[in-house]
């Protein structure tokens, strides 16, 4: 029987009817209006390259990254800038955006793509166009990949490219179909990275229940160079997370003896923009989101175009049942407040959620019934009702907040899930941890 790697503590077995069904995929209307942020991303902004009035394309390079950390910004739809807009992030930045009306002609929609052979280029080939068509990790933090590419390839440490197939959260819906949907250009996009990183072998590592997808992705690799291989992991939430999954990759190349050297772990959406952009030459236009939430009439995965109003997307999906309390972007055990309907699908949104009920106010800390649940799950060996009760009281003594445990806590909101008093806690120690006390 094939192992499976688990990491070893705490963990939830997370499920919730509300997501969309796997096999629920519609493609959304192009957006008459589309908005273009020119930060997209958790990195620096994009010195926009229109203005208002400007016609634009398809695809056209309408903001230029400025160095690292920042990425090229593309227009997803033919038009005009018709005006720009700001907005606060939920990080308390400013972002600024281009509204483009649609019109004119599509050069790509419904064409044949052009495909452009690249092995021959040399690693920094690979790079430059990775860059040149603002390829970034397709979640959070979603750091530009030309930038994680430089700073391996400025390392003489061996890589293992880790191709992450882990649903360990049914909110992840829009990466499993994308990875059935595209998979020759998740395959392809891997060996692109591996070539561009000088990574040594490539694994995908795989949640147990999806075998068969691992099976496949595996038979379509073949032969090709570099050698790749699949590692069962977990389904317990939070499998996927970057520190237990590398913790499991590392057991597992320890138990096979293979020194894996330095990790990079990236999703299926990542790997098959990678290949866009250097076998098409093209920008990321699109994403699959699982679009859900117990407001919303007809859960579906979604394939939207970059720029289309979060508003927009959930009319698309039958609007709601009710007025929603609670509207966010990514899983609900993550999610980030939308406070504006109009704030678009970006390239990082790989879920959005619509839910009747509000979320609970902030509770005095005297709510904890000293249950230890919240200890039990937390995968890291926290303490968080310590952490969330010494974040909360007033006037207690600063050196006795424990900031440095914080930190080590990964917000994957497994505590908050299981309190039964409903305490916010992986956002009071998160955020704790960020002001450093
Ligand atoms: S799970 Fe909630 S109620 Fe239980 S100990 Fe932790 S904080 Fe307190
Ligand atoms: S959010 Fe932080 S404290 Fe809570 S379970 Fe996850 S790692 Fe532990």
């Amino acid at each position: 029987m094939t192992k499976v790697y688990s990491f070893p503590r705490g963990g939830i077995s997370y499920e919730d009817p509300a997501a969309p069904s796997r096999d629920s995929l519609i493609t959304a209307f192009l957006p008459a209006l589309s908005v273009i942020p020119l930060i997209q991303h958790s990195g620096g902004r994009a010195y926009p390259l229109a203005s208002v009035g400007d016609p634009v394309k398809e695809g056209m390079l309408v903001g230029r990254g400025q160095g690292p950390g920042s990425a090229n910004v593309h227009a997803t739809v033919p038009g005009r800038v018709i005006r720009m807009a700001s907005w606060k992030m939920s990080d308390g930045r400013t972002n600024d955006a281009l509204i483009i009306r649609m019109e004119g002609s599509f050069e790509k929609l419904g064409k044949r793509n052009e495909i452009y052979p690249w092995e021959g280029l040399l690693p920094y080939d690979l790079q430059r166009l990775i860059a040149e068509y603002g390829v970034v990790e397709m979640e959070s933090p979603g750091r530009p990949v030309s930038d994680i590419i430089a700073s391996l390839r400025s390392s003489s440490e061996v890589v293992t490219l880790v191709v992450r197939c882990v649903f360990d959260d049914p909110w992840l819906a829009a990466d499993y179909v994308l990875c059935k949907e595209r998979m020759k250009a998740v395959i392809e996009g891997s060996r692109i990275l591996a070539r561009a990183v000088r990574a040594g072998r490539i694994i995908f590592a795989v949640s147990k229940g999806e075998k068969s997808l691992g099976d496949e992705l595996l038979s379509q690799a073949g032969s090709w160079e570099p050698a790749s291989s699949m590692v069962l992991v977990g389904s317990r939430y939070p499998q996927r997370n970057q520190r237990e999954l590398e913790l499991v990759i590392r057991n597992y190349g320890k138990r096979e003896n293979i020194d894996l050297g330095s990790l990079l772990v990236l999703g299926p959406a990542t790997l098959a923009a990678v290949h866009d952009a250097v076998k098409l030459k093209m920008p990321i236009l699109d994403r699959y989101v699982a679009v859900g939430g117990s407001a919303v009439k007809k859960p579906h995965v979604v394939k939207v175009r970059l720029g289309t109003r979060v508003g927009e997307v959930f009319e698309q999906c039958g609007g709601f049942y009710g007025r929603p309390r609670r509207i966010a972007v990514g899983s609900p055990l993550l999610g980030r407040a939308v406070t504006d309907p109009d704030e678009p699908i970006m390239k990082t949104t790989y879920a959005v959620f619509a839910l009747l009920e509000g979320q609970k106010p902030a509770d005095p800390y005297s709510n904890c019934i000293s249950c230890g649940e919240c200890r039990n799950v937390c995968p890291v060996g926290l303490d968080p009702e310590e952490l969330f009760k010494r974040t909360r009281v007033n006037g207690f003594p600063r050196e006795e907040i424990t900031a440095d445990r914080a930190a080590e806590c990964h917000g994957c909101g497994c505590c908050e899930a299981v309190c039964p008093s409903e305490l916010p806690l992986s956002s009071t120690i998160t955020a704790s941890a960020i002001r450093g006390n």
